[in-house]
């Protein structure tokens, strides 16, 4: 185990965020989770409430803040494109603005920071599987960028703090994760299709359902997170974390439907604009340089998840809020 420190999480409240929270508690840490919850609940980390070495603090990371740590994790900002796209403007304030002030604060305190970076910064990608190497295929005006574009400026503040600074960066470049505590109105892919089916409502696909994402399950990102916030300086950054298994929106809409027996129908939706066609990471990096990669399959994951959505559906608190 890591000697105990203070550890800021930003974003702690959010669905990634609160496993990240637990993780660390049980590692003996001290947990600073600062969340403006804007996209996050004080239902993920309220079972946390009354821990010890817990604190949680409303605070948006577009305004400086000056706290003592030791460690910082970035996770602040909303995932999602339908909440990413509600109020574009503050998406990019809080990529780029929350990256200054928390880069200022690992200058300040010489803590080790992480940044929560994203496949988006690879747009729609023209290399297929996509390795760390690829500088991506992205759209500056559209729909999307308040988000793709935050994240790129903020990897380039990441790495010009750390050039011009010294101040020690780790970076994960996310794809597509889900699972238990995604907030049931959260827009993604994944929930919106197990809602709807455990509601007995229609599938909503995008499109025509051909474009493919990857979808890795939350407890082998967090595994994955924990091994790169502790690797050597020798481990290049980015890192791009996520499961390589790949399946068409359509595939995930007749799984979701098959594991949840409830019969639902698709029904057609237009394709959001510059919605990406296809999305697969190559994470050779990750399983070279910190022995990672995921164990969980779409199937096992989404079971799980569904689980979830079945407790969350019904009244009371489920297993994961406990
Ligand atoms: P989420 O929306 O559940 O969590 C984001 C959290 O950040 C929420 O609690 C929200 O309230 C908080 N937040 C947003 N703006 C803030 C601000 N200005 N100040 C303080 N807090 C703020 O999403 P998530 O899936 O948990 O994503 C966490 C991070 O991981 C995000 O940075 C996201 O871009 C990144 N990421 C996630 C995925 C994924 O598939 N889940 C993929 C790529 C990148
Ligand atoms: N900052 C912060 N907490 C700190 C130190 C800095 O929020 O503990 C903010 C600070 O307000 C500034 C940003 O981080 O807006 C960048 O700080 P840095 O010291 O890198 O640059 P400068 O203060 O010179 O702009
Ligand atoms: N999608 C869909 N139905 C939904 C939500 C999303 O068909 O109800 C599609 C969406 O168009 C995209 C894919 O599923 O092609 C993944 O969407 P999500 O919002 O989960 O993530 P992202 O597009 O950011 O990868």
């Amino acid at each position: 185990m890591d000697e105990n420190k203070r550890i800021l999480v930003t974003g702690g409240s959010g669905f990634l965020g609160s496993f990240l929270c637990e993780s660390l508690l049980a590692d003996g840490h001290e947990v600073l989770c600062v969340d403006n919850f804007q996209t996050g609940s004080r239902r993920n980390v309220e079972h946390l409430h009354g821990h010890p070495r817990f604190e949680v603090m409303r605070h948006d990371v577009t305004v400086p803040l000056y706290v003592e740590v030791d460690e910082i994790w970035n996770l602040a900002c909303p995932a999602s494109p339908v909440h990413y796209q509600t109020d574009p403007v503050k998406t990019v304030k809080t990529s780029v603005m929350g990256a200054i002030n928390m880069l200022g604060l690992a200058r300040r305190t010489k803590s080790r920071i992480f940044q929560a970076s994203t496949s988006e910064v690879y747009g729609d990608p023209r290399e297929h599987p996509q390795p760390e190497g690829y500088w991506g295929n992205v759209n500056s005006i559209g729909p999307r960028s308040c988000y793709d574009e935050g994240k790129r400026c903020a990897e380039t503040l990441f790495f010009d703090y750390q050039r011009q600074y010294g101040v020690e960066v780790r970076m994960a470049r996310i794809f597509n994760t889900y699972g238990p505590r995604m907030s049931e109105s959260d827009g993604r892919v994944v929930s919106n299709f197990i809602v709807q089916a455990l509601r007995g409502e229609p599938l909503t696909l995008y499109g025509d359902g051909s474009q493919t994402r990857s979808f890795c399950y939350v407890d082998d990102l967090i595994r994955g997170f924990r091994a790169l916030m502790a690797s050597g300086d020798d481990v290049p950054q980015p890192v791009n974390l996520g499961n390589p298994g790949e399946f068409t929106i359509r595939q995930l809409a007749e799984i979701v439907t098959e594991l949840t027996g409830t019969g639902s129908r698709i029904e057609y939706r237009p394709l959001p604009g510059d919605d990406p066609t296809q999305r697969k990471p190559d994470i050779s990096r990750a399983q070279e340089a910190l022995g990672w990669a995921p164990e969980i399959e779409l199937r096992e994951g989404l079971e799980r998840t569904i689980t979830y959505f079945e407790e969350r559906l019904s009244t009371g608190p489920t297993k994961w809020h406990r």
